[in-house]
């Protein structure tokens, strides 16, 4: 389907009618970000039956899935930008400050310009519309530029963006790595990647060039942290929907189970009935378990499950010509083991034996740092205790994969896993340039800051010490930090000696302190 492919030509020219676009300001009013919001909703409801078809064809996704992981957090992401943008573009004040009171600073939220979205296959209605809301609510312009491997999902954006949304401003550009390629030799005011580490790095250093700041949303492998402590059944039954959901190709899916050994053996058994409901009629045969994007992603998983030293005890077939690759489970994995290299991005669950919490916490420690941890406990303590000796982008307790759903929560990686978000409030500010103002009047440099121009005069001085901030309390040895509080003694002996120092200069020059302050 490369026909459908946007010349190169063209691809500096879509970024010069974005830029245009976004020049002429009209992408600023609030009540245009929230029209064009509500349109990329109503873009995926009218077309609903079409995405599902599209999905089917490309990733051999059931509807259901469709329905939760692209619908559902897209619906989300337009809803929390519609009912908060006015919110969120609103002039903020700043905190009370008598030195800058008259100046009336404010800081005011500005679009940043033309955002490039460049995004990955896996859910690729969320993150390309969810990131796209995030840009229009900011104010910005956009070209999408989605991944190549949804060919059918991307001849629908591109047939119905320029439909539903201004199609000077928003803009997809389709291509592999030829097209992504030229997108980045241009400059751009802020690129968001979705996809892969290595892709990751071409991206930041094609944006170093043009000092274009970037959002990177990468990928790892997810720890789960199992505490015999559990509903068993509940545990079982939820990992395996995190794991094999969309054949195991979302970011944020589990990818090893840390267990105890003498709870190694209950888990695999549960995890053996949970896969037997699931699949009564065995995966293959089963309308609710996807495929995998491309035969090299399924040749890939293959040659992986070939090299492991794990025992599968589910699954295991592979069927390149189709794209199918088994829900399987690898039971006695090691940290060594073929499987534990890079993030796999399909239907593989490894079981990994430990000791106790401790080895389970200390071999996550050991390693990048993953999307998400997921501890399944009862025990509050027990999953404190992981959480608090970990890092990752989200961290769920007895739950897998949901967080992008939930509205309100940005979404985002950090270290290996990527930084910056591309959800909610946050990926708003992302796109936003806090630009700063104030207006002083005139008759400020004859009442107060006037000691500031030269011939500098000593007499000022203490002044010029006086616009110091105060700092906190000297920290000492074993004493309690103090709440912070209003710094009354500060300000009244500003005000006082500033009305001192300035009384006589202001009978002097009355005249002309009245007549400023008339004008
Ligand atoms: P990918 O890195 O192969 O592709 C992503 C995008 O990069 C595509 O648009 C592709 O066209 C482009 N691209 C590929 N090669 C390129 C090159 N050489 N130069 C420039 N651009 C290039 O990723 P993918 O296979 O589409 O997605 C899977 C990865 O994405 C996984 O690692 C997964 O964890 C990650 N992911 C992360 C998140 C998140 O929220 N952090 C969400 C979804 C997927």
């Amino acid at each position: 389907m490369s026909e459908q492919y946007t010349p190169l030509d063209d691809i500096p020219r879509v970024l010069a009618c974005a830029r245009n676009a976004f020049l002429s300001d009209r992408a600023k009013p609030v009540a245009f970000r929230k029209q064009q919001i509500a349109q990329v909703g109503y873009l995926l409801k009218d077309n609903e039956e079409r995405f599902k078809e599209a999905l089917k064809l490309d990733l051999g996704r059931h509807a259901v899935e469709t329905e939760l992981f692209d619908f559902g957090p897209t619906y989300k992401d337009v809803r929390v930008a519609y009912d908060n943008v006015e919110k969120w573009t609103k002039v903020q004040p700043i905190d009370f400050n008598l030195n800058y009171i008259a100046m009336r600073p404010t800081i005011k939220a500005e679009p940043k310009g033309v955002i490039l979205i460049v995004s990955a296959f896996n859910v690729p209605l969320f993150l390309t519309l969810g990131p796209l809301v995030s840009a229009i609510a900011s104010g910005c312009a956009a070209v999408i530029k989605p991944s190549e491997a949804v060919p059918h999902v991307n001849l629908l954006l591109a047939e119905l963006i320029p439909k539903y949304l201004d199609p000077e401003l928003y803009h997809v550009i389709q291509g592999g790595v030829a097209e992504t390629s030229k997108i980045l030799e241009l400059r751009w005011d802020h690129i968001l990647y979705i996809g892969g580490e290595r892709v990751g790095r071409i991206i930041a250093q094609a944006a170093a060039k043009h000092l274009t700041p970037i959002t990177l949303e990468l990928g790892g492998k997810n720890p789960v942290v199992v505490d015999p402590k559990v509903d068993i059944e509940m545990t079982a039954r939820r990992l395996l929907w995190g794991r094999f959901s969309n054949a195991g190709q979302v970011c944020t899916c589990p990818e090893y189970v840390l267990v105890p050994r003498t709870f190694q053996s209950t888990l695999i058994s549960a995890l053996k009935d949970a896969y037997g409901k699931f699949y009564p009629d065995g995966p293959e045969n089963s309308d609710s378990f996807s495929r995998i994007v491309t035969r090299e992603h399924a040749a890939r998983l293959q040659g992986l499950l070939k090299r492991t030293n794990g025992e599968i005890v589910c699954g295991g077939d592979v069927d390149v010509e189709k794209k199918y690759v088994a829900p399987t489970i690898v039971n006695n994995v090691t940290a060594e083991d073929a499987l534990m290299g890079e993030e796999m991005f399909g239907p593989v669950l490894l079981i990994v034996p430990v000791e106790d919490v401790d080895e389970a916490i200390a071999f996550i420690q050991a390693r990048e740092t993953p999307l998400a941890v997921y501890v399944f406990s009862q025990d509050k303590k027990f999953q404190e205790k992981v959480f608090s000796s970990t890092r990752s982008g989200a961290a769920l307790a007895n739950e897998t994969v949901l967080s992008p759903a939930v509205p309100g929560f940005p979404v985002g990686g950090v270290g290996a896993s990527g930084y910056g978000y591309y959800a909610g409030k946050q990926a708003f500010e992302q796109f936003t340039h806090y630009r700063v103002s104030l207006d002083n009047p005139s008759w400020v440099d004859t009442l107060v800051f006037g000691f500031r121009f030269p011939p500098y005069n000593d007499r000022y001085k203490k002044y010029v010490r006086m616009m110091h901030a105060p700092l906190p309390p000297r920290p000492t040895k074993g004493a309690k930090t103090t709440k912070p509080g209003f710094a009354w003694t500060w300000w009244i002996s500003f005000v006082v000696s500033m009305l001192v120092s300035t009384l006589p200069l202001i009978l002097v020059r009355k005249n002309d302190v009245l007549r400023k302050l008339r004008s």
